[in-house]
């Protein structure tokens, strides 16, 4: 009974895609490659992020080295809280730039994370969590994610955790949509809390093998063993080819994000 009044309960939200790329970003410095040379946009892409907006509450996944400018780009007023998937450099460099919806708002920041990315954070942004910290340094209030759902204004979410190599990630189900970046491998238990999706984000970094992020190949054996019926792949590298001609190669049901898409999800 409280899973039915859960979905039904569920408010409408706007997905927008802030970064669909992988680290190092679409055009890589330095590279003359068809794809980074692209003039397609589609083949342009920031460091991987979303947006996730209900009519009064907004959150972001990851602040991304290209944080700044995601925010300018979407004309984004106000982030009600930030969730970490992970600790890796593309996920959390921008975290600094949150100082202006700080300045704005009056309000700390709410960031939630697990604890190994608690531990970076403090790590890399230490003059943000100082005893004595300078003036107009970020203001920050750490919350710890762990196996429990919990909520974030009127959003339910629903962590699932992935495995990036051996580096346990976090991805996140908001009602029908669920977003799982940097990940290489999914435990049975954790699928099955994506199971029942309407939209599944997925990384896939390109069609050659790697350690730590699905190939092409082995994302669309496991979105296909997931029967999702729409699922969009993020976290793409130049490797991977460009936009319009892997689009045209995927199955019907299958989607390359891009960077400023955005889906609305009606519940
Ligand atoms: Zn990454
Ligand atoms: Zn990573």
């Amino acid at each position: 009974m409280y899973f039915v009044f859960l979905i039904v309960s569920y408010p409408a939200l706007k997905i927008t895609f802030l970064g669909t790329g992988t680290s190092t970003g679409v055009p890589m410095i330095a590279c003359d490659c068809e794809v980074c040379t692209s003039k397609d946009t589609k083949d342009k892409r920031l460091r991987p992020s979303i947006m996730v907006e209900s009519g009064t509450t907004t959150i972001v996944v990851d602040t991304t080295p290209d944080f700044r400018y995601q925010m300018l780009r979407e004309n984004v007023k106000n982030v009600d809280a930030i969730l970490f998937t992970h600790p890796h450099k593309d996920h959390i460099a921008g975290l600094d730039d949150v100082r202006a919806f700080n300045f704005f708002s009056g309000k700390k920041m709410e960031i939630y994370a697990n604890s190994l990315t608690e531990e970076a954070l403090k790590r890399e942004f230490g003059y943000a969590f100082a005893d004595k910290k300078y003036p107009g340094v970020p203001d920050l209030n750490l919350n710890t994610i762990t196996h429990d759902p919990f909520s974030i204004g009127d959003i339910d979410i629903i962590p699932i955790q992935v495995w990036h190599m051996k580096m346990p990630v976090l991805g996140f189900r908001f009602g029908k949509f669920t977003y799982v970046t940097d990940a290489n491998r999914i435990d049975d238990e954790e699928k099955e809390k994506i199971r029942g999706s309407e939209v599944f984000v997925v990384n896939v970094l390109r069609k050659q093998a790697h350690v730590s992020h699905f190939s092409l190949g082995e994302a669309i054996e496991l979105v296909n063993g997931l029967n999702i019926p729409t699922v969009y792949f993020t976290h793409i590298s130049h490797q991977l080819g460009l936009h319009q001609t892997i689009e045209t190669e995927l199955p019907k049901n299958i989607h390359l994000a891009y960077d400023g898409l955005s889906l609305d999800m009606g519940m």
